[in-house]
């Protein structure tokens, strides 16, 4: 009792002026029991119960969001951050900042926002591997080693994850010869585009292994959780000085990053007198794990201006589904599309939105996330769906997501990627549905260099008789733009990675790399 208290005031001290701010503490969304800091977190990736860590409260951003205007993505990076990751010291962070959003990206601004046909697309994917992930990923092995300094970690972090094409080699290209980590990766053989596969198996460095496993996106990440939670691994793992973490959107060090661009996108709007202050926007964010829409929530949370929250799905609609209806229903025929990144039955960071709409009920939380468990499907009750109306959903199927970026290509020159091609396609869907005139932000979560064979055919179909380099070069004649660095990379690298395993045997796998047991 007497500790606690010490600490509630030793939290409060740090109060600024007039506004009582605790500092932001992190529990499970399954047992609020045990609190725990932000960097504690970051290091243990997933809690121990299952449950996913989330801030006891959102905190509210320090100034008028006019005041974030003049600064660099930099600068608002560690204004938002240090709101969430308050055990970090200004120095940790502003060091981790520093050298995350450096020259890795290919712009100066870090996220240029591109007018085009009236809405406004926030181009995620100027970093090193020309998707959205790298915003986070750029920074999580920065917060890791930080994390584990600051909590006296000896043992090496093993990052385990599984990828639906993107996270995979943002990750890898984040961890790579970092020190004191490994990272292992697993991405389904067939679910991933020829770009995305050939990035990650043609990953350097002594601490990075790459496996395609027979299976699908939700197979990987099922495997991962259990072998998060796997008590015989942990401890062989920690005989031998090693233990997990996650570098998938499940930790929280990959949401926060991800708050920062929407305050970004709001302040440098307000700048360019595109909207005026006070005026809301809406956010389409293309959706598959609910990430990054998530963390557009929390943006909002923190008193950003934002009306609807869009939430786009391709045919895999369990999302769109689930806010039309209140159910929550993986039992489907998984589809495997062309923007693979959201090509997702379970996705995780709903747990994080359904924990908040139960009002915190860590139990009610729980009995919905062991229903979709074990019977792969959950109802809300009217009370939760009524809190649901910042949000709105919808989906693309194939045939419009082609058509979207065929139509934008011929009206503007500007040329889609698949996935941000379906938050294109359910933005007009939105509009013909609601007339609603409020200016909005896209989010473009990757480089259509990623996916040039689907975005080319898209186009004309007469380019499939190409390679998947010759569409590569006339995708930067046709659309006007450098091939990125990250494409010229892999042109004529050597693949480092071939290993392919059965669901069943991602333990084993795991095991053989780590050399133990
Ligand atoms: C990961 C990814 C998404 C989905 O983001 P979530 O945060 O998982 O919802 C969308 N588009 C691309 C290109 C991605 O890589």
């Amino acid at each position: 009792m007497y500790t606690q208290v010490l600490s509630v005031i030793l939290r409060c001290q740090k109060m600024k002026g007039m506004v009582e701010r605790m500092e932001v503490l992190y529990s499970s969304t399954r047992d609020r029991e045990k609190q725990i800091t932000a960097s504690q977190a970051i290091l243990k990736g997933l809690s121990e119960d299952g449950g996913l860590f989330v801030p006891d409260h959102i905190p509210m951003l320090p100034c008028s969001i006019k005041e974030f205007a003049d600064k660099s993505y930099q600068e608002t990076a560690y204004q938002v951050m240090k709101l969430f990751l308050a055990d970090f010291t200004e120095e940790e962070l502003k060091g981790c900042i520093a050298r995350a959003y450096d020259s890795k990206f290919d712009t100066e601004e870090i996220v240029p926002l591109v007018e085009a046909e009236g809405a406004f697309y926030l181009e995620l994917f100027h970093g090193a591997t020309i998707a959205f992930k790298d915003m986070a990923l750029s920074i999580l092995p920065h917060l890791m080693i930080t994390a584990a300094k600051k909590n006296q970690v000896k043992n090496e972090i093993v990052i385990l994850t599984a990828t639906s094409g993107d996270t995979g080699k943002a990750a890898l290209a984040g961890f790579a010869g970092v020190k004191g980590t490994k990272i292992i990766v697993f991405y389904p053989k067939n679910g991933v585009s020829p770009i995305q596969e050939k990035q990650m198996v043609t990953q350097k460095g002594d601490n990075t292994f790459v496996v395609g496993i027979h299976g699908n996106f939700d197979d990987a990440q099922t495997g991962v959780k259990k072998l998060f939670n796997d008590k015989e691994l942990a401890d062989a793992m920690s005989v031998n000085g090693l233990q997990f973490s996650s570098a998938n959107s499940i930790n929280i060090g990959r949401l926060v990053p991800q708050v920062v661009y929407y305050v970004y996108a709001y302040a440098k709007l307000l700048k360019e007198e595109k909207i005026a202050e006070g005026e809301k926007i809406n956010v389409v964010v293309p959706t598959g794990n609910f990430g990054n829409i998530l963390a557009a929530f929390y943006a909002k949370n923190m008193g950003v201006p934002i009306n609807k929250l869009i939430c786009a799905s391709n045919e895999n609609k369990v999302l769109y589904d689930f806010f039309s209806t209140g159910s929550y229903d993986r039992n489907r025929e998984f589809k495997l599309t062309s923007s693979p990144s959201m090509d997702i039955l379970i996705s995780s960071n709903l747990e994080r939105l359904i924990y908040r709409i139960a009002g915190n009920d860590t139990k009610k939380n729980a009995e919905l996330m062991e229903a979709l468990s074990e019977k792969g499907c959950y109802s809300i009750t009217e009370d939760m769906r009524v809190q649901l109306a910042d949000f709105y959903g919808s989906f693309a199927d194939e045939k419009e997501t082609a058509a979207r970026i065929k139509s934008m290509y011929e009206n503007t020159g500007y040329v889609l990627d698949t996935h941000t091609a379906v938050a294109s396609a359910v933005y007009q869907k939105y509009k013909a549905d609601t007339k609603d005139e409020t200016k909005t932000v896209i989010a473009s979560t990757a480089s259509p260099f990623k996916f040039t064979r689907s975005v080319m055919n898209a186009i004309d179909p007469k380019y499939d008789a190409m390679s998947d380099f010759e569409l590569i070069d006339e995708l930067s004649r046709i659309g006007n733009v450098a091939v990125p660095k990250a494409i010229e990379e892999i042109r004529t690298a050597p693949v480092l990675h071939d290993t392919v395993c059965d669901k069943t045997e991602m333990k084993s796998v795991v095991k053989q790399f780590l050399k133990i047991g």
